[in-house]
């Protein structure tokens, strides 16, 4: 019921990208996103007062075509790493703002990985170059080691230096935007189908109810539908855009606010248009029951090494995704260093999605979660409810204190994966004939081998009746006639002594047999 496009190719219609805008603390996300809903508002003439839906839609001149983006309009990776946690992807380029008075800080790395992670490509958006200490050039050095080497150096990432405050070569950042979804993405949806989407953000209004963002995906969503919106429903009543200003249809990537559900759903959660009321509530009423079943299966789901194992044997995974949280930048690094040198054959690899220094924090679990991931805590703990919501999630962090201890629980259970298996392979068995009690080396069995050998270092197991009564039991000694042998064949007394085990009658069979290595295919 959700996901893909119906129809061919020929259905297929290009979309505008959704942009979300990332960085560190202070580096002027707010007011990029600020800058460009209003420069757009002047463009055309709208001149009403911008309202915050949680997204917009600009249009920008590019080879003469006009071409227009959308914006998520809640800055930062985490809002953005938690949709995807909750399976939602909605954004297609991301823009990592730095500034250029502060180059490369903690969290424009931390963004940086969540949208590598994600697997969204980059535009960078050197920031506050009016401020006459911007270095932006600096930048350009630190990003590209992190791996996002500019254009102009022969690389294939956009930077554009901008200024949000004196909006500055927004255009240009725009452009930038469009040119790198041309470049590297086939962004095209059908806009003739019934409509599906995400919920962008979603409140209770005084006035008019539940009100809900969404971002149309696929299909053309219009006033008179009846939607189901996670485990809300309704008729459209009204739809609303950006400029406040009333809508009749929103095509693919145009955010709207809808009103007229009976509740609030949650961001990331999806919606689709149905045929009707009813089947809306159905449907509705379903999602709510099954969402509650989810839940608690969630619990149940753990990522873990032993689900990595798990799902290499089915031959699922093939990277074992690490998130690595240190005290010193130096242990961090010191720790990857180690993690890259775990060698064991191409079948398995190890990729390390996040780094950083300091506590394990909410959004590392959330990473965590989207990526299928686990965290490593070295000399860390985790901070406020991470604990709590790595739990909900099913995420688990290992904590170390020793560089060497982590990087040989890691690699032995890589190598667990690679373990080989064994088989039963049986080498003969003999017959307790007499027994011969000794106070010092305990209950010596006289046996006759009867079938195949009895071999001193196979394991041993005692069958009485048919019925085994020991099982993989080692020989404490092995003698034929009154000397020490290695092993006894068919048709040769000997005697032997079962190591710690003293309960055996005559009669009795003792079965001898080794595990043998079945070769990998
Ligand atoms: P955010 O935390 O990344 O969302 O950053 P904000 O958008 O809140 O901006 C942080 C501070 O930097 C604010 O005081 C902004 O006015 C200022 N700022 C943002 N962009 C620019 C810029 O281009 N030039 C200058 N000089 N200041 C800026």
């Amino acid at each position: 019921e959700f996901g893909e496009d119906e129809g061919g190719e020929e259905d297929l219609v290009v979309r505008p990208p959704v942009v979300t805008v990332m960085g560190h603390v202070d580096h002027g996300k707010t007011k990029l996103l600020d800058a460009l809903r209003s420069a757009n508002v002047v463009d055309k003439e709208a001149g009403g007062i911008t309202q915050h839906i949680g997204a917009y839609q600009v249009t920008t001149d590019v080879d003469d075509n006009e071409r227009r983006i959308t914006f998520i309009d809640t800055p930062g990776h985490e809002a953005f790493t938690a949709m995807r946690a909750r399976g939602a992807q909605a954004t297609d380029i991301a823009i990592l703002v730095v500034a250029a008075n502060d180059g490369v800080m903690p969290q424009t790395v931390e963004a940086l990985n969540h949208a590598k992670a994600a697997g969204v490509p980059i535009v960078v958006a050197v920031n506050k170059i009016d401020l006459p200490e911007a270095d932006p050039t600096k930048v350009r050095g630190q990003m590209a080691e992190y791996g996002l080497v500019p254009e102009e150096y022969g690389g294939d990432t956009m930077f554009v230096d901008v200024s949000a405050k004196s909006e500055l070569n927004l255009d240009r950042l725009l452009e930038a935007v469009v040119l790198t979804a041309d470049a590297s993405l086939d962004l095209r949806a059908n806009p003739t189908q019934d409509a599906q989407g995400l919920v962008v953000e979603a409140h209770l209004d005084r006035g008019r109810g539940p009100v809900a963002t969404v971002l149309v995906q696929r299909g053309t969503l219009r006033v008179g539908d009846s939607i189901v919106a996670g485990p809300a429903y309704g008729r459209v009543r009204a739809m609303l855009d950006e400029h406040g200003d009333n809508i009749e249809e929103a095509d693919p990537s145009r955010p709207a606010m809808v009103l007229g559900l009976n509740a609030a759903p949650g961001a990331g959660q999806n919606f689709i248009v149905v045929e009707d009321d009813r089947m809306a509530r159905q449907i509705a009423e379903k999602r709510e029951a099954r969402e509650r079943a989810a839940m608690q299966a969630k619990r149940r789901v753990r990522r873990s090494l032993e689900d990595f194992m798990a799902s290499m044997e089915k031959g699922e995974s093939q990277e074992l995704n690490l998130i690595l949280k240190g005290d010193v930048s130096g242990s961090v690094e010191a720790l990857e260093d180690a993690l890259s040198k775990i060698d064991v054959g191409d079948e398995v690899g190890i990729r390390v999605i996040d780094r950083g220094v300091g506590a394990i924090t909410e959004t590392n679990v959330d990473l965590a979660a989207a990526s299928d991931a686990i965290i490593i805590g070295f000399n860390v703990r985790p901070q406020g409810k991470a604990t709590e919501m790595a739990d909900r999630e099913g995420v688990e962090i290992r904590y170390y204190s020793v560089i060497y201890q982590a990087i040989e629980e890691i690699e032995a259970a890589l190598k667990g994966m690679l373990k080989p298996e064994y088989e039963e392979v049986s080498l003969g068995r003999a017959e307790i004939r007499a027994i011969f009690r000794s106070s010092k080396i305990g209950n010596i069995a006289g046996c006759m081998v009867t079938e195949g050998l009895i071999r001193r270092n196979a394991k041993v197991r005692l069958v009485r009746d048919g019925a085994v009564v020991a099982d993989n039991l080692d020989l404490a000694s092995l003698k034929r006639e009154k000397d020490d042998a290695s092993e006894v064949r068919e048709g040769f007394e000997c005697g032997l002594v079962l190591r710690n085990y003293q309960d055996i009658k005559e009669g009795d069979f003792v079965e001898a047999f080794e595990m043998r290595e079945i070769p990998r295919s």
